[in-house]
């Protein structure tokens, strides 16, 4: 075969781990271009590639040799970002997808049959919580949501035919870290692989496979791409589960859907990947273009940069925020008030993530104001931009609940939603507490002090107290 000179989509053909994190982010998966010297990664803008021959051809489409085919299934661009993500993870291998809930969703889809179960984190992505409802339900998947925190309720909800357990390692609103050794085991005791949504915190703060997840999951959208400009999604496996547990037929039976393959007999620890690649992407056709990736891949090598900075500049947000009198609670894990901050000290001990929520005195009268007084954040529905947003989910994402619907989905009148960016955080600071001034005169609760002066106190020594 003659294989393309970047990245050639070898499952899990990841760099080694003798290299640092930051090191990895800039390398993993990719050489420079042996026919140009090309050194940042080419974009491969191509659909297909032509076949050496009839034999190599033949032999790429029976898996016996793994060449590129069609851009559906693999694509060079798209094969650095795959195994960079991969060795940043810590897994064996990853298959990219067209969005974070494409990803998610062949995760799941690859896996499961009619009549199977899940048990998920009632505490998910608004858009995760929509497509196990409703999507997987139509696919006759049935769907039990548990309270994060409580490993019991995870183990209690179990059922005969539950094959996933899902969470997500930093959730919102509520700022919940996942305790993912403990559910891992609740899974693994019962056969099932745990599969974990890192996007909050990249793997840069959390790598869920060094504490027993055996699937992860990422919108690439968000911190790794990290400035907002392409969406896109990754499925990372840990190689370690045993898809042969007489569990998953589906997985480990020899497939109808490719003549008769058995995938892990075939393939070992790429079996699962292998599936999820050649018959759920194949089929699903939710691929990843190859520009996307170049941009997303752009994002991920200045990653460890870009965390520092958004996890110092929320702690300084939180900070600020916490000791103002027009907010009554801030849900960051990074906070000693958080009920969350032990799990994060152990699981995400560089920083908590630069996502989370805060509740207003003056619920959705200081919401809405708070948002039309800021001028440096961004009123919009997305995170882990470079630059900082924010949202009133009560004026817009969840317009149409009433205040008790709102509670039941623990979100609050008064709650805004952050995503802090990389911009100086003294600006950060001055926008909210004009925004706050503004909040508390609309909603009648104007005992707003002077401005601080430094309002946010040492952000660099230690991020989680
Ligand atoms: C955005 C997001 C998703 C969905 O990703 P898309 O790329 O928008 O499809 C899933 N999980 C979390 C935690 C997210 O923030």
């Amino acid at each position: 075969m003659t294989g393309p000179p970047a990245g050639d989509g070898r499952p899990g053909a990841a760099d080694g781990d003798e290299f640092g994190f930051s090191t990895r982010a800039l390398h993993a998966g990719q050489r420079p271009d042996p026919y140009t010297g090309a050194r940042a990664v080419p974009i491969f803008q191509t659909t297909s590639y032509v076949f050496e021959d009839t034999d190599s051809a033949a032999a790429y489409f029976n898996l016996q040799e793994y060449g590129n085919t069609y851009s559906r299934i693999m694509n060079p661009t798209v094969a650095t970002l795959e195994e960079r993500v991969a060795n940043l993870e810590g897994g064996v291998g990853a298959v990219a997808f067209a969005s974070g809930l494409a990803a998610q969703m062949a995760a799941l889809f690859t896996l499961l049959e009619p009549g199977d179960h899940v048990v998920a984190s009632a505490s998910l992505y608004g858009g995760t919580v929509t497509q196990l409802k409703h999507l997987m339900r139509k696919l006759g998947v049935e769907l039990s949501f548990v309270d994060v925190g409580d490993v019991d309720a995870w183990r209690a909800a179990l059922r005969p035919r539950t094959k996933a357990l899902f969470a997500e390692t930093i959730g919102n609103p509520g700022g919940n870290v996942l305790d993912v050794e403990a559910v891992a085991d609740v899974a693994h005791a019962h056969g099932a692989p745990l599969v974990v949504d890192n996007t909050f915190a990249t793997p840069y703060l959390c790598r869920p496979i060094e504490h027993g997840a055996d699937i992860v999951v990422h919108s690439l959208t968000k911190f790794l791409g990290g400035h907002g400009t392409s969406i896109g999604g990754v499925v990372v496996e840990s190689g370690g589960f045993d898809w042969a547990n007489g569990r998953y037929p589906v997985v480990a039976d020899p497939s109808p859907a490719y003549h008769g393959l058995p995938f892990p007999e075939t393939f070992g620890v790429y079996g699962y990947l292998m599936k999820l690649r050649a018959e759920t992407l194949r089929d699903l056709g939710a691929a990843l273009s190859p520009f996307n990736a170049f941009l997303l891949l752009l994002g991920i090598e200045t990653l460890p940069l870009r965390m520092e900075r958004h996890v110092a500049n929320a702690l300084g947000v939180a900070r600020f925020l916490e000791g103002h009198p027009q907010v009554e609670r801030v849900r960051y894990a990074g906070l000693p008030s958080s009920p969350f901050h032990d799990l994060a000290r152990r699981y995400v001990p560089g920083g908590a993530g630069a996502v989370f929520a805060c509740d207003l005195v003056g619920g959705r009268e200081a919401g809405t104001a708070l948002i039309e007084a800021l001028e440096l954040w961004s009123h919009l529905a997305n995170v882990g931009d470079a630059r900082s947003l924010i949202i009133h989910p009560a004026s817009t994402t969840h317009r149409q609940l009433s205040d008790e619907e709102l509670l039941g989905a623990g979100i609050g009148p008064g709650t805004v939603r952050l995503s802090v960016g990389l911009e100086d955080l003294d600006d950060l600071v001055r926008d909210l507490d004009r925004g706050l001034r503004a909040a508390a005169a609309r909603s009648g609760h104007s005992d707003t002090p002077d401005p601080p002066d430094t309002p946010t106190g040492p952000v660099d020594a230690e991020v989680v107290a």
